[in-house]
């Protein structure tokens, strides 16, 4: 409880500023730390709260004057003594319009609503991309809607040519009042109007084109560069793509969730790329060299070593994955699939049964399997 910050400090003012500084300072300092602003700072919440509890305590005299003679204890709620306040929480009286008026409205109360410029949402968008696409990177065009302001009517709603009242039913202050009388006292509430929606004005003839909302979808298409390496589940931030800001306030980010489609010969695992390649048990006893396709329509000559076993990995350095924006690539993998014939003629059974038979006797092994190898095609 006692951890609490000075309140004088929390402001930045002295110990005799005055009402007007008080509440220049802190107008200024909830600007700055209003969760809806300071989005980045997590810590925001609390820091406006101590804001907020601090000029609660120092925009009234009589609880400042409680506070700098009791500090902090002037309001502890375990206090019942003669400097208790009962807390913060009986701090109503100004109600949430004053206090956003107070921050974000012009000088003096009673004003009507106005609102601070404020950030635009963020959009999320998945893109499926091609394999060979997401190893070589590409540029697409991708089609995207955002609410924009109506050109037709500049975005206040009206048909052009026709006027913008001031609202007849609260004179243009953007609220009305409702006063309740009850055995404890006179209840006043304050709601934004009905009719103008806290605006003050209302329009006599909606804009033809955006039906008096000021704002309309649009369909727009945005070059996204799409960087070589990436893969699925990786998201994109297109800076100043979402959302368009509200008063002035920047637009929000879009973020487009990468979504690569399986290819039918390659896989991937990290950087590297798995391919297979069926060779026949002779090629494999005998080694072999074989055209082996790549991503991108490119070859390669694929060695293979004579006495290559199935399920063997032959690596191809550097014909992978490239990294995200580096110059390094990944490696191919080739698992090698060794066929056996199901069925032989004649000549191929003999030559086998030779072959089984035969001793271990390098060079005539040598001759059979090349017989057998003709045989096979
Ligand atoms: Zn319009
Ligand atoms: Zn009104």
């Amino acid at each position: 409880m006692s951890a609490k910050r000075d309140f004088y400090e929390v402001l930045g003012v002295s110990k005799n500023a005055t009402q007007e500084e008080i509440k220049k300072a802190y107008r200024q300092m909830a600007r700055k730390h209003h969760p809806d602003v300071a989005r980045d700072d997590e810590n925001a919440a609390e820091k406006f709260k101590e804001i907020n509890d601090a000029y609660e305590v120092l925009s009234d005299e009589q609880k400042r004057a409680a506070y700098d003679r009791f500090g902090h204890d002037a309001f502890d709620p375990t206090r019942n003594g003669a400097g208790g306040f009962g807390g913060f929480d009986d701090f109503t009286g100004g109600g949430f319009t004053d206090l956003f008026d107070l921050i974000f409205g012009g000088a003096g109360g009673g004003g009507r609503r106005r609102r601070g410029p404020q950030r635009g949402a963020d959009k999320e968008m998945r893109l499926e991309i091609n394999f060979e696409d997401a190893v070589f990177g590409m540029e697409k065009d991708v089609e995207l809607s955002r609410v924009e302001k109506c050109e037709r009517c500049s975005g206040n709603g009206a048909e052009p040519g026709t006027p913008i009242k001031t609202c007849p039913v609260c004179q243009g202050s953007g609220q009305s009042k409702t006063v309740q009388s009850t055995p404890f006292g006179r209840f006043e509430t304050m709601r934004p109007c009905s009719r103008c929606h806290g605006e003050g004005k209302v329009i006599e003839k909606p804009c033809s084109s955006c039906k008096g909302s000021g704002q309309i979808r649009k369909k727009r298409r945005i070059n996204v560069r799409i960087p070589a390496g990436i893969d699925t589940g990786m998201r994109l931030r297109i800076q100043a793509e979402g959302e368009l800001g509200i008063f002035g306030g920047p637009p929000g980010d879009l973020y487009i969730t990468v979504i690569v489609k399986p290819h039918a010969k390659f896989k991937r695992e990290g950087n590297n790329l798995i391919t297979r390649l069926q060779i026949n048990f002779v090629q494999a006893a005998l080694g072999t060299e074989v055209e082996i396709p790549l991503l991108g329509g490119a070859t390669h000559t694929l060695k293979v070593e004579e006495g290559t076993q199935p399920g063997a990995v032959i690596t191809v350095k550097g014909k992978g994955i490239p990294h995200l924006n580096s110059q390094r690539w990944g490696d191919l993998k080739v698992i090698i699939d060794v066929t056996i014939p199901t069925r032989l003629s004649k000549k191929q059974k003999a030559l086998l049964t030779s072959f089984y038979e035969d001793s271990d006797d390098k060079e005539s092994k040598k001759k059979l399997f090349d017989k057998l190898k003709d045989a096979m095609g």
